[in-house]
């Protein structure tokens, strides 16, 4: 990031970090397919099962369940090779969920979330009890939301499933890095992860498939990924995965401090524009990821105006880039569309400092306007100064 700019959009794609690079570049210069027997091949296949065991650790899975892929689109969409009967799908899910959900053939089961963007995962222990899941039947549940940052209710919700014979997949792209996973716990049959939210190149990510799980394959081929996903590994962006996989591991216990200038923020904003509505506040949340509905405004002028300011932020209705329209996510939790279409996303990462939080609240600000009565509380006193977040970290 250059000094101008200000980068708060972590959960759109995190900074590659350095030794995410690092690692890259010297797998490059690993030239063997790692599915060759001679020494160059040994070598790259080494990179390969090295990040195999970084990615497996970060989410207290064994090297053998983790399957590489493109990102998580494609670890998505493999669960979906399997022919449903029933689907039991929260409309808070990632596209990347819904989309092969639908197109599958099977019955999708649309489960509602709560107004505080929990999603309600008790009605899938009713449709069930009421006989709905029947055939061969799986659920996915998010770890996390991308756009709130809500927890979800994943092992609770797989605990009945495994009762019930129904399979079940998380998605746990944006919970990575930021609350501590382990695979067992959760009770999930598989996980998606994906590399560039925790820091690691675009382009990978990892379906982990607990040991007995049967799924078809997906990409069939040359038999890579112990016949799972065929198709020659792409070296170098899973070495930059797993190295960042160890480094977001012991990011979690950063999250306290991430939290700190998350909450300062969110005060802040709140004292500059009480009619600011902060997403998923009631609800357990990552501590990095702030969705701020500003009624009156729409999100997609305000991430503009944000970037002209050198801030960068998603608009809540946006997760892809140039893709404008009402969020899925905030329908889904029922909010009135004036409110989802002015509602941005900030998310905050290990590198975030005070100084970026003060950046955003003066463009904040400027945005708003001078008024009269507004509270001065975060103002040096008869400085007439910006407003500065780290004022109240320290
Ligand atoms: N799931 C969630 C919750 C996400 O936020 C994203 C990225 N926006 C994806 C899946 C897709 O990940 P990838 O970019 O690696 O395909």
């Amino acid at each position: 990031m250059t000094s101008t700019r200000t980068y708060l959009d972590y959960n759109a794609s995190a900074p590659l970090r350095t030794e995410a690079r690092a690692a890259m570049i010297a797998a490059l210069d690993a030239g063997g397919n790692p599915s060759s027997v001679h020494a160059e091949g040994r070598k790259a296949r080494a990179i390969v099962d090295l990040a195999r065991e970084q990615v497996a650790a970060l989410v207290g899975a064994k090297p053998s369940e983790v399957v590489f892929t493109s990102g998580a689109t494609e670890a998505n969409a493999s669960v979906f090779a399997e022919r449903w009967d029933t689907m039991f799908v929260p409309g808070i899910e990632h596209a990347s969920v819904l989309a092969p959900a639908a197109a599958n053939g099977g019955r999708v089961i649309d489960i509602p979330a709560h107004a505080n963007g929990v999603v309600a995962a008790e009605e899938i222990a009713e449709r069930v009890l009421r006989g709905d899941g029947f055939g061969r039947a799986m659920a996915a549940l998010q770890l996390a939301n991308n756009e709130t940052g809500v927890i979800q209710p994943v092992a609770e919700t797989a605990a009945f499933a495994r009762a019930h014979d129904i399979f079940m997949h998380c998605d746990a792209v944006q919970a990575a890095g930021r609350i501590a996973i382990d695979i067992a716990e959760l009770g999930v049959d598989t996980l998606s992860l994906s590399s560039h939210k925790i820091g690691g190149p675009k382009g990978a990510g990892a379906l982990i498939i607990r040991d007995g799980v049967q799924l078809p394959v997906y990409m069939a081929g040359g038999g890579q990924e112990r016949r799972r996903r065929g198709g020659t590994e792409n070296v170098a962006a899973i070495a930059g995965f797993g190295a960042a996989a160890e480094l977001a591991a012991r990011d979690v216990a950063r999250a306290a401090q991430i939290k700190v200038l998350r909450d300062v923020l969110e005060t802040a904003v709140l004292e500059l524009t009480p009619e600011a509505i902060i997403l998923g506040a009631e609800a357990a949340r990552l501590a990095n990821t702030s969705c701020i509905a500003w009624p009156g405004k729409l999100a997609e002028t305000l991430v503009i105006r944000l970037d002209l300011a050198g801030i960068a932020v998603s608009a809540g209705s946006a997760c892809s880039s140039g893709k404008v329209g009402q969020s899925h996510v905030l329908a889904a939790i029922g909010l009135m569309p004036e409110i989802a279409g002015s509602a941005v996303r900030i998310s905050l990462g290990p590198e975030t400092t005070a100084r970026d939080c003060d950046a955003f609240l003066d463009a904040w600000r400027a945005m708003r306007g001078p008024r009269e009565a507004s509270p001065q509380k975060f103002t040096a006193a008869g400085s007439g100064g910006p407003l500065h977040v780290s004022s109240g970290v320290h």
